[in-house]
């Protein structure tokens, strides 16, 4: 393709994940990635809302291109393509396009889709749990194979993803001493199992997207692990954009999008000195 450099970004037509999307294409040319044309595929579920977006940050990032992009001699440019990362056709149809158009790879995913349902019962669990954890598991493996060596991952988990003293002590150890994905994706289902018998109380916190992020955090861990054991250069982290004034925060994050895209857009094209398998929060490396 014409372009040196790649990324995809998963949910970007709202909120943090567009804000991401603004940022690389602005960040991009003063990065040390810098080397010539960059394409940015803002991916959504729902053709409308990703076209409409696409036009929308296309005439934002005009009005700027002069100040921010052009006088770097880098220049960044945006497309729309659909993935849902609920649907395994879909992801596969994304990997499959990217290869065609790029045969050579990419240089960025990052996944940010992610849901936070009203409610806790199996039903909840299980919808997020399928978007959050299995579907942003599936993209990375799915699309890692597209990703050039020393490349980036970047997995938007969440601090509500912390391992705090809601969970079991036994529980909380298990996440910590994971090495394999498949650990992880066990303890995912013990969550759904406990909540579907109703036994969940006293061992898991009643609330499916805490314990979604965890997951994404856990899986990030692991999977990064053992990418680098296969002698791959890339860096796979998990980070938190912070609390961001979208939809999913009903108007009360703090932040705005573009704040919060700060550290997700650090950890896609920035000096992380090396940083795998970390979970990020406010640009730094942080305790899980
Ligand atoms: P929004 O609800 O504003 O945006 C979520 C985005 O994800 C939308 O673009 C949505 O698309 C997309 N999405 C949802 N499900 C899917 C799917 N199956 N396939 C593809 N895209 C999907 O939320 P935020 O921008 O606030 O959140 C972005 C990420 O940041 C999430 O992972 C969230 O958990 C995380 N986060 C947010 C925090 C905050 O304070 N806002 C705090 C910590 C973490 P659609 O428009 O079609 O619904």
């Amino acid at each position: 393709s014409s372009y040196s450099r790649i990324a995809a970004v998963t949910g970007g037509n709202k909120g943090v994940g567009l804000a991401c999307v603004r940022q690389l294409a602005l960040k991009y040319p003063q990065s040390s990635l810098n080397n010539g044309p960059f394409l940015i595929y803002l991916t959504a579920r729902n053709q409308e809302r990703g076209e409409k977006a696409l036009n929308d940050i296309l005439q934002d990032l005009q009005l700027k291109e002069a100040k921010a992009l052009q006088k770097d001699g880098g220049l960044s440019d945006v497309k729309y393509l659909p993935l849902d990362i609920d649907s395994q056709d879909s992801i596969k149809s994304f990997a499959a396009t990217l290869k065609k158009e790029h045969p050579e790879g990419i240089d960025i995913l990052l996944n940010n889709a992610g849901v936070a349902l009203d409610g806790f019962d199996a039903s909840v669990v299980k919808k997020t749990l399928h978007c959050n954890y299995y579907g942003t598991m599936e993209a990375v493996n799915q699309i890692l194979p597209q990703i050039k060596d020393g490349g980036r991952i970047v997995n938007v988990a969440s601090i509500a993803g912390t391992l705090d003293s809601k969970y079991a002590a036994p529980i909380r150890q298990r996440f910590l001493d994971a090495q394999k994905t498949d650990e992880i994706t066990a303890l995912m289902e013990e969550f759904t199992t406990a909540v579907e018998k109703n036994q969940y109380e006293g061992t898991w916190p009643g609330a499916a997207y805490k314990v979604s992020k965890a997951g994404v955090i856990g899986m990030t861990k692991t999977l990064a692990m053992d990418n680098a054991r296969t002698g791959s250069k890339t860096l796979i982290n998990s980070c938190c954009p912070g609390y961001v004034n979208t939809d999913m925060t009903k108007g009360r994050g703090a932040k705005t999008p573009d704040e919060g895209a700060q550290t997700p857009v650090l950890l896609a094209l920035g000096d992380i000195e090396g940083s795998n398998a970390n979970f990020w929060y406010n640009g730094k490396i942080t305790p899980w």
